[in-house]
């Protein structure tokens, strides 16, 4: 538990926090809409800081990205608390977490309490413990993942700050949702960002997941402007954002800031309060990918299916293979010259952070 540093102070002790879109304006005692920041008497506390709730060394690939140093790992680390309510999250257990026992603890009349039953979960892991570890271990490179890494920022960005000067990469795995003041920050030590795109509708966002659409299409321009490598994620869910029109517009958003940004499309399976959707077929990712290609997207990519994976990248231009996946193994071809990030048979640039 920390002050946070994106807040803004007001009268009567009330405050506005600016970490996310939302910038909620906190009474004393009461917490923000993520269940993880609390106005203590006109102070705003961040009850994640320091304190991991899932902490695991994952592959680069799992976040997924696919043009940021392919074939490495990296310690990944989340807390509790999440700036959306996604009736299909699946990682719900500890992003939802934080809010029911909000819930709880209003109903008996005890808030205040909230910040020692947040704590309880998970891992004391402060910046500097995080780097140590890091560096005892020879990881190079930490992911801000699992929950939404936003409402964690302060967190996230000192233990990046910290990361970076010890030549650590850091990447954030997130919905899109911050604020410029947030994206100011992580212009300045992050290297990469895995941005979902959850549909194009508005609709879709308030239905599924209590919020807009517009900051995040914004938050993807600005964070490539920034020069952050951007890759974006769309899981499909059947008969909700898969339509054609749909899938249409996504990628020709993506194509008007950067042909070069790779869009994956990825498989849904009913989690948390979607549970009465099917799978998303073969056949719906095949058609997301075919959407994607005829946009002028260099790079689709579909996942977490049986069938129609999409796992390879391809020179744009020629067709050369440059890096081979399959569920476990990831081979970086020698057509890929990673010092130049090119093609080695015709010479394109491939985009991305290849080592
Ligand atoms: S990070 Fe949390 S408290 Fe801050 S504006 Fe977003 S939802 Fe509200």
């Amino acid at each position: 538990m920390k002050e946070a540093r994106f807040y803004k102070k007001n009268e009567n002790d009330f405050v506005t926090c600016t970490a996310c879109q939302w910038q909620c304006k906190i009474a004393p005692g009461a917490v923000g809409i993520c269940g993880t920041r609390q106005n203590h008497q006109g102070i705003l506390l961040s009850l994640v800081y320091g304190n991991a709730a899932a902490v695991h060394l994952d592959p680069i690939e799992k976040k997924p990205f696919y043009h940021f140093r392919p074939g490495s790992n990296a310690l990944s680390i989340g807390t509790l608390g999440c700036n959306f309510g996604c009736d299909f999250c699946q990682n719900w257990d500890i992003s939802q977490l934080s809010k029911e026992m909000q819930h709880k603890l209003q109903k008996k009349n005890n808030l205040k309490d909230l910040g020692i039953e947040v704590t309880k979960y998970g891992y004391d892991m402060s910046p500097m413990q995080i780097i140590e570890y890091c560096m005892q271990s020879d990881f190079d490179c930490i992911a801000y993942t699992y929950n939404e890494p936003t409402i964690f920022a302060e967190y996230a960005l000192d233990t990046a700050k910290l990361a970076k000067q010890k030549g650590i990469k850091n990447v954030f795995v997130s919905n899109g949702y911050m604020t410029n003041e947030v994206i100011e920050e992580m212009s300045d030590c992050i290297d990469a960002a895995n941005i979902d795109i959850k549909s194009f509708s508005d609709k879709f966002y308030r239905k599924h997941c209590k919020a807009n659409l517009e900051p995040v299409l914004e938050n993807i321009k600005t964070l490539y402007e920034k020069g952050i490598w951007v890759e974006l994620v769309t899981l499909l869910i059947p008969g909700e954002n898969d339509s054609s029109s749909e899938l249409k517009k996504i990628a020709d958003f993506i194509a008007n800031i950067s042909v070069d940004i790779p869009w994956f499309v990825t498989a849904f399976h009913p989690d948390y309060k979607l549970l009465d959707k099917p799978m998303t077929s073969g056949d719906s990712l095949s058609k997301a990918y075919d959407i994607g290609k005829k946009a002028g997207l260099h790079y689709v990519y579909s996942k977490n299916s049986w069938k129609n994976e999409n796992f390879n990248t391809y020179c744009y231009n020629c067709d050369e293979l440059l890096v081979e996946r399959d569920y476990v193994e990831v081979r970086v071809h020698e057509s890929l010259d990673i010092n130049k990030g090119i093609c080695k048979k015709c010479g394109s640039k491939i985009a991305g952070v290849w080592k």
